[in-house]
């Protein structure tokens, strides 16, 4: 029995085979090297006992899927590989729905042909658009009403996920998902042993590391005349290593047959202004800031309400504050400026 772990090589998905290992799981990493690091594999299997398997292959690969979770007996799949950039999806939305619907889809057909029982996914409060004041912080009953076709690619997977849980269920088979619903995930491995790298990189707290590096000459606020406190946009920035046990909570908790999502963020929101300001303490750098057009696409607020998951699955954010976030993916960055060679 073998947890399988797509987007395995990436960001978020590199701390999942991580997590997963220190519980004594084997892990089966699938990814298709496209934004993932073959470098990320190879610190992983340094940690790994012999019980990490790479996989170099899409979630599309219909042939390869089928033969992965059959020969590693896959019995759970946490689900990554995914695209993940909100103004990429606006530039190019079928490629969002190529990826991250298109391909999820056959990775679930499959799933389900093997009798997969549990399946984790990565969703996004991106799926619930631009919420009214009354749903601020978002609980997981805020209608999903997506803005972008970042969201929308998402959401059509919970989507299928529902449908297809239910017509297991009444086949008598015992398949269950969970939809974990991440808002801004930040942060990197206390170890060192990972981090993030994305090329090109879009999300802000390692665009403003980068500024503090001097690998960028200068960071860009994108819009300073929302609806907010300070005029730029608040989200809620949650650990990539609490996100990780949260999925691992969540893994454990699914019993056959059930459907869940859960809001996976602190429930605090902070401004781009804040997210600078922070860079600026825990680096002691100063950088240029200069003021930029809104981009599309970008919702004013977004925090969560954490309540759900934290009655069903006890679970709770280590990580509290911005500045302990931001100080563990500063670790990363200085370490690598330059990201993973490969
Ligand atoms: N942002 C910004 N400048 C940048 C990158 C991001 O002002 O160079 C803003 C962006 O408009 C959003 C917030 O920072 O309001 C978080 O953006 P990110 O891309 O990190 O995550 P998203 O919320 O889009 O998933």
């Amino acid at each position: 029995m073998a947890i399988l772990v797509t987007g395995g090589a990436g960001y978020i998905g590199s701390h999942a085979v991580k997590g997963l290992l220190a519980e004594g799981e084997r892990v089966v990493a699938l990814d298709n090297l496209s934004v993932g690091h073959r470098e990320a594999i190879a610190a992983l299997e340094t940690v790994a006992e012999g019980r990490l398997t790479f996989v170099e292959a899409d979630i599309g690969d219909r042939d390869t899927v089928r033969r992965t979770l059959r020969d590693h007996k896959i019995d759970s799949i946490m689900h990554f590989a995914a695209l993940a950039q909100v103004g990429e999806s606006v530039d190019h939305p079928l490629r969002y729905y190529r990826n991250n619907t298109a391909s999820a889809l056959t990775l679930l057909e499959e799933a389900l042909d093997a009798g997969v029982a549990r399946f984790i996914f990565s969703s996004t409060c991106a799926t619930y658009g631009e919420p009214g004041p009354e749903f601020i912080p978002i609980p997981e009953t805020c209608p999903q009403s997506p803005i972008n076709p970042y969201g929308r690619s998402k959401l059509h997977v919970e989507h299928m996920l529902r449908d297809a849980r239910a017509a297991a269920t009444d086949a008598g088979k015992p398949f269950a998902f969970t939809a974990l619903r991440y808002f801004n995930v930040a942060g990197s491995d206390p170890d060192g042993l990972i981090g993030e790298d994305h090329n090109p990189e879009t999300h802000l707290i390692p665009v403003v590391l980068q500024a503090a590096l001097g690998t960028r000459k200068f960071i860009t606020i994108f819009g300073e005349d929302y609806d907010t406190p300070d005029g730029t946009c608040i989200r809620d920035y949650v650990h990539v290593c609490d996100l990780i046990s949260a999925h691992i909570a969540a893994l454990r908790a699914l019993k056959p047959g059930e459907q869940r999502a859960y809001n996976l963020g602190i429930g605090k929101g902070y401004s781009v202004r804040e997210v600078i300001e922070s860079v600026r303490r825990v680096t002691g750098v100063e950088f240029e800031v200069r003021k930029g057009e809104r981009r599309p696409g970008d919702p004013p607020t977004l925090f969560a309400n954490p309540a759900k998951i934290r009655e069903e699955l006890g679970w709770e954010a280590r990580f509290q504050s911005l500045d302990e976030i931001v100080a563990t993916a500063w670790n990363w960055f200085r370490e690598h400026p330059d990201g993973y060679r490969s």
